[in-house]
């Protein structure tokens, strides 16, 4: 059984206590600018349940720069926009490649190999252009109602700062407008791909936005219907496979729950049922992943006996 949710608070200082030895390693991501100025030794953990329990610890309500766990709202609205006529044009393979990879393009014809990657997020940007009047608009709001937090927003500063140095993006995008899986003008696709990465949340607003996928599509902190029971199963299912790129096997080895995570140091992991959790600490292992991160949900999901399986 698991351990009693009253208790959620002790273990976050065990193990962080635990995890001292580890807390210098790692790297925050330089790659993009304004990325690189975040204090290394943030560190936030917060834990939401379905019966709207909370759990915090540190820097838990502090906002930091999302990024690629961005890329599960996205999945999330382009699957309600135009269901399963998603996976025509991603797939729902696990890479094991790095997130910015440009090699399985190539062979599988401009085709992602899952929503997660870069590739396949971009081609999801692509769906959301076509189909939403004011894409980053529309978008944002699909993102506040989500959560049930209105403050939610992008930042202007980390999108621009992506787009003057995302060369690898737009090789990304090219290659896959020759295949024809980009239907929009490029520049229009990466200006919302941008924006996507560039929202700051904390890690109380993520667990609060990513509770509907605890919960069988519905927030229960809004009541808000968000996406089906059916749905809910996909998307938990690819971040169970694909949440972590070319690390996808080794957090699920570790942790045994569905997550995302991003370049910002942020991960979210969701327990189908019972909570989500998000942990937030910006330095990063050589595979784009929060270093600390990993080891705290780790140790977490051990000592809680909370792991999926
Ligand atoms: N904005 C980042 C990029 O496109 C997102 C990558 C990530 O978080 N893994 O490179």
């Amino acid at each position: 059984t698991m351990i009693h949710s009253a208790n959620y608070q002790a273990v976050f200082h065990e193990v962080v206590a635990e995890l001292k030895n580890v807390a210098d390693q790692g790297e925050v991501a330089s790659y993009i600018p304004e990325l690189s100025k975040v204090d290394p030794n943030k560190l936030g953990i917060h834990l939401s349940t379905t019966q709207k329990e909370q759990h915090s610890f540190g820097d838990a309500d502090e906002a930091f720069s999302i990024q690629s766990i961005a890329k599960v709202f996205s999945l999330t609205l382009a699957l309600k926009i135009i269901g399963k006529d998603l996976w025509k044009r991603v797939g729902v393979e696990p890479s094991g490649s790095p997130f910015n990879s440009l090699v399985q393009l190539e062979y599988e014809k401009g085709i992602p190999r899952n929503p997660f990657i870069n590739a396949g997020a971009i081609v999801v940007c692509d769906i959301l252009v076509s189909h939403l009047k004011n894409p980053k608009q529309d978008l944002l709001a699909f993102i506040r109602k989500t959560a049930g937090i209105a403050s939610i927003d992008y930042s202007a500063k980390l999108a621009d700062s992506e787009k003057q140095t995302g060369y690898r993006n737009y090789a990304l995008a090219n290659f896959m407008k020759d295949f024809g899986n980009i239907h929009n003008d490029v520049e229009t696709v990466l200006d919302l791909y941008f924006h996507l990465c560039s929202i700051e949340m904390s890690c109380k607003d993520l667990t609060q936005a990513f509770l509907f996928l605890a919960a069988g599509g519905v927030n229960p902190m809004t009541g808000e219907t968000v996406i089906s029971q059916e749905r809910t199963k996909r998307i938990n299912s690819i971040m169970l496979t694909c949440g972590f790129y070319d690390e996808a096997g080794e957090f699920a080895f570790k942790t045994g729950l569905p997550g995302k995570s991003g370049v910002g140091g942020g991960i979210v992991a969701i327990h189908p049922g019972e909570f989500c959790i998000a942990v937030w600490s910006p330095k990063l292992n050589r595979r784009g992943n929060s270093y600390m991160g990993m080891r705290l949900l780790e140790a977490f999901t051990t000592k809680t006996k909370s792991s999926i399986f």
